[in-house]
């Protein structure tokens, strides 16, 4: 069951060498922190010097895992993966670390991102003879890492990743090491710790390494490989990083834990930044802002502050209800966001209210959440949106739909206003969204601008790869 119209998370990846702890339990925890990164599926592979064992399953972190298939998971290199569906459909063939054996030994991988040159590169894994599995791109990244030329593992990573093309941050295991790649594009966050009992981690985002213990937390820089060890860590600039860098915006905007840093800056930070610019950009007369909670809070802080109009709550989500597997019933789903949400009346009767969102994709929850701010007795409500409209999709690894699934790419925003019902609707401009950030380059924009970073095919979508393989 769906949330809320958001961009869907990617995936969280993380990597542990640990030479003095059970390493599948910290392996566990950190999944567990990455968990808003991805619900459908999680897997930990760990490797005791020999061999590399794998537990994997769809399910939340907490469903896949218990005391029996941790147990067995023994030795102090792990990497491990929460999992949403981007390339390839969501079934538990396509779950997380892949592992393979091959003439130097077993490896595994967990890949964040998607390659734009995927279909491409199956087929000349298909071409070599070798059977594929899964309908995942990393499966393709495990499968040509198996048969790369190179004297050692370090060598083959470097030698496949100028053929990979778009976005990849990897953790990968062998035997006796775990290393952490990233693409030189720099689309999705990687960061290694130090780890307080000796050795280093490796995870999608600084939240989920500091939740370990992790101090001297660094990024991956775009077109390393880097080997975690117990005493420094082995850094080799592997290839050049890209003339442009184009780092994902939307982890400010949406993805990331509000307690990360990307690209160096603290997202609570930048959240609020984007709020007070929105309330630069689009003030109003109201006697209240509030939040769609959770991401939105630091926004709705940010206008408050900068409008003087007082901040309060004026819904309340129902932070356990997660997603579930378990279908609800047809009078159920017609309650839709009522689910999620319940709207605060007291906080909200006669009141114009200014409602802060991160973003608005299909345009399914927008709606919804007016009509209960409506039956809480609000009088007016004007909508802020925390980025630029979405109107093109993203085939770097986030699913946002195709094009006529994206409501800006359809509607004009006079009818997005009229669709959802609000009294006034804003988005935040490129230029005061960048102003928040606070970097003038490096991001990349390509679903507000539609002008990508790299070569993409605008026909794909996220099953794309699937239908290219049939
Ligand atoms: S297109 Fe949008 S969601 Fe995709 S990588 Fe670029 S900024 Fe992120």
């Amino acid at each position: 069951m769906e949330d809320k119209d958001v961009p869907s998370e990617e995936c969280g990846i993380l990597g542990i060498f640990a030479p003095n702890e059970a390493v599948s339990r910290m392996a566990f925890f950190g999944l567990y922190a990455l968990q808003h990164r991805g619900q459908e599926a999680a897997g930990i592979a760990v490797a005791d010097g020999t061999a590399i064992r794998i537990h994997k399953d769809v399910g939340l972190v907490a469903q896949v895992f218990n005391e029996g298939n941790l147990a067995p998971l023994t030795g102090h290199y792990a990497i491990g993966h929460t999992r949403y569906s981007t390339t390839g459909s969501s079934s538990k063939r396509n779950a997380q670390p892949f592992l393979i054996e091959t003439q130097f030994g077993p490896i595994a991988a967990a890949h964040n991102g998607n390659l734009v040159n995927a279909a491409e590169l199956r087929q000349e894994v298909l071409k070599r003879g070798v059977g594929l599995y899964s309908s995942s791109d990393s499966e393709v990244i495990t499968m040509m890492l198996a048969g790369a030329e190179g004297d050692t593992w370090d060598d083959r990573i470097r030698n496949c990743m100028p053929k990979w093309r778009g976005a990849y941050s990897l953790v990968i295991l062998t035997r006796d090491q775990v290393y952490a790649v990233r693409d030189p594009w720099g689309f999705r966050p990687l960061s290694v710790g130090r780890l307080p009992s000796g050795g280093h981690a490796a995870a999608s985002e600084s939240g989920a390494l500091r939740t370990l213990g992790c101090n001297s937390i660094r990024e991956v820089k775009p077109g390393e490989i880097i080997t975690l060890s117990n005493t420094a860590l082995r850094v080799r600039q592997a290839i050049p990083p890209a003339p442009q860098l184009a780092r994902c915006t939307f982890e400010h905007i949406y993805f990331s834990r509000p307690d990360s840093f990307w690209d160096g800056l603290l997202v609570h930070e930048v959240r609020q930044r984007l709020g007070e610019e929105l309330a630069r950009e689009a003030p109003v007369d109201a006697e209240v802002v509030i939040p769609v909670p959770d991401s939105s809070i630091p926004a709705a802080i940010g206008y408050a502050r900068t409008s003087g109009i007082p901040y309060n709550d004026g819904f309340i989500k129902n932070r356990y209800i997660g997603r579930t597997f378990i279908q609800p019933t047809d009078s159920l789903r017609q309650q839709g966001v009522a689910m999620k949400f319940l709207a605060i009346e007291e906080n909200l009767r006669n009141k114009r209210v200014v409602v802060l969102d991160d973003s608005i994709v299909r345009g399914t929850t927008s709606g919804p959440l007016v009509r209960l701010l409506r039956d809480a007795g609000a009088r007016e409500i004007h909508l802020r949106i925390t980025c630029p409209p979405i109107a093109h999709p993203c085939f770097m690894g986030v699913d946002m739909g195709t094009y006529e699934e994206l409501i800006a790419h359809r509607l004009t925003l006079e009818e997005i206003r009229d669709h959802i019902d609000a009294d006034t609707l804003h988005f935040l401009s490129l230029d005061g969204m960048m102003r928040a950030i606070g970097r003038p380059s490096g991001y990349c924009n390509a679903c507000f601008t539609g002008v990508y970073p790299i070569d993409v095919d605008a026909q794909g979508t996220k099953t794309g790869f699937e239908k290219a393989i049939a």
